[in-house]
């Protein structure tokens, strides 16, 4: 077609849209996300709106039979995520792990959607396909991880520690459990964890047919880090009982406290054994690019599989997981099924990544983590990442010194801590719950605020507020202005939370 065929062509579906109106709804769109990044110190983290507001806002009417002109519709629904979203790339925006975006993902998402490569199969996304197998191969690198280990990009940490049970699980059990599965007399097959470790393996056993019961929770020492020594006697114990122990979870960063388990022994142990081990780095392998980081994190290139999730400390939107297994073929060898409405031919080399993993049809994430990477570089990423712990040591230490603070831990850049009011003895045991349930309060007010938000852990039955800095948009001001934003809050709660004093009062916890 000639150019000017090409500018009169009929659109024949609802769907398609001639290239002017794409150009012109395109542009202001940029124009808008523009003002939006602009923006998002001066709006509040979140408005907290109400679920039916909300879906008064959306409208709760039936699917309409006709359709409606592109520009309308951005033009209601753009104002309207900007408004009503929580916003976590916001500068205080604390919350859970979840970072803020780099602009140029955003781009990258427009733009592999546009392209809309399926990468399950070589020939369906030829570029695409090359484009993973690189940003798999530099994120070995960059945590110092095996140069050509096996890996895929999955939805995120949850989807790549599960593809590594998998992997971990077809890799060590001695009978082909992908045809026989695990049902009759078979022996039980465990899993040794730590107490600490996030819930996606909750999921990976019972989804796997494992059961529950297969799990051994290992208790902690008072760092939040695994036991050895209770991680040796619970081996022990399992093999004399005629269980199959298979794999051993480390996790560096825990979700709770950004603790990180003693890998390096842990890996020494599961050699010793013959177990897989596996790290779930979801949230602190990226730190390990840091020379200076703990010695138990750069550990992690002992793994058998790591799990690393790029929506988190490599600062790529939703969503972003990647697994990387020190067998090339692990994942493979536990996945791979050849159906017979896929061509194959031998000669091609190409990786098919739907062979990999769970999925067939697959997005082209890969191509916000390349381009992250690309644009950022191994320094920015050492910059952003040490900028992010320094941050949380910085608060760690203005909290420290607060009188209406107690600190309990800075691990990686994560802060956990809690608002003691003065003149509370927080020792006394009547304070405890009395601490938890105002702590509980300033949480639930902060979260709707939207001033600054935070998350929580619970630590050995405290109620702890925590704040992790994954946010390369968070500045110094940024952590001074938080004790005093959080002691405001805390002091009108206990005000009227505090139960009063009075000696008959066994409840009263006033000092
Ligand atoms: C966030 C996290 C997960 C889960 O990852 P998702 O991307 O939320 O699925 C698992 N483990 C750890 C340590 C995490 O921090």
């Amino acid at each position: 077609m000639t150019d000017r065929a090409l500018r009169v062509r009929q659109c024949r579906s609802a769907l398609d849209m001639p290239a002017e109106e794409f150009r012109s709804l395109g542009h202001m769109l940029i124009e808008q996300i523009a003002d939006f990044y602009d923006s998002l110190p001066l709006r509040p983290v979140t408005r907290a709106t109400a679920p039916e507001t909300l879906r008064t806002l959306i409208g709760t009417g039936e699917l309409a039979e006709q359709g409606m002109d592109a520009g309308k519709l951005l033009a209601d629904v753009v104002p309207m995520l900007f408004e009503h979203s929580l916003h976590n790339g916001h500068p205080k925006f604390l919350g859970y792990i979840t970072s803020s975006a780099a602009p140029l993902g955003a781009l990258a998402d427009l733009l592999a959607a546009a392209v809309n490569a399926n990468v399950a199969k070589w020939e369906l996304s030829p570029v695409a396909s090359e484009i993973e197998s690189q940003a798999i191969r530099w994120i070995a690198d960059l945590t110092g991880y095996h140069r050509d280990c096996g890996g895929l990009m999955v939805s995120g940490g949850t989807m790549a520690n599960f593809l590594a049970f998998v992997a971990a699980r077809s890799a060590v059990v001695p009978w082909d459990i992908r045809r026989s599965g695990s049902h009759g007399d078979r022996p039980l097959l465990t899993v040794y964890v730590s107490k600490r470790t996030h819930t996606w393996i909750e999921k990976a056993v019972d989804v796997c047919g494992v059961g529950i019961e297969a799990i051994r929770w290992i208790g902690t020492d008072g760092q939040g880090r695994m036991r050895l020594d209770l991680l040796r006697d619970r081996l022990q114990t399992d093999l004399a009982e005629g269980c199959f122990p298979f794999l051993v979870v480390g996790t560096s960063g825990n979700v709770s406290t950004g603790a990180v388990d003693p890998l390096r022994d842990m890996a020494a142990l599961c050699r010793e054994y013959g177990l897989w081990f596996h790290v779930d780095g979801a949230y602190g392998a990226a730190a390990a690019v840091l020379p200076e980081a703990p010695d138990d994190l750069h550990a992690l290139a002992l793994a058998d599989s790591v799990a690393i999730d790029p929506h988190k400390w490599l600062y790529c939107p939703m969503e972003a997981g990647c697994v990387l297994t020190k067998r090339k073929d692990a994942l493979r060898a536990a996945f791979e099924f050849r159906p017979d409405y896929y061509h194959f031919d031998e000669q091609q080399s190409g990786v098919n990544y739907y062979e990999h993993g769970m999925q067939n049809s697959r997005a082209f994430r890969a191509l916000k983590v390349w381009l992250a990477l690309r644009q950022a570089g191994r320094a920015g990423y050492r910059d952003s990442i040490r900028g992010d712990i320094r941050l949380a040591e910085a608060l760690f230490a203005l909290l420290a010194e607060h009188p209406e603070f107690e600190t309990n831990s800075v691990n990686l850049s994560i802060v956990t801590f809690r608002y003691v009011p003065r003149g509370l003895e927080s020792t006394q045991p009547a304070a405890k719950n009395y601490l938890n349930t105002l702590n509980r309060s300033v949480l639930a007010e902060l979260q709707t605020g939207g001033e600054l938000f935070l998350s929580n852990a619970i630590v050995d039955g405290s109620y702890l507020l925590r704040a992790c800095i994954v946010n390369f948009r968070t500045l110094q001001q940024d952590i001074d202005a938080i004790p005093s934003i959080i002691a405001e809050v805390g002091r009108r709660l206990d005000e009227t939370m505090r139960p009063t004093t009075r000696s008959e009062d066994s409840t009263a916890v006033a000092a």
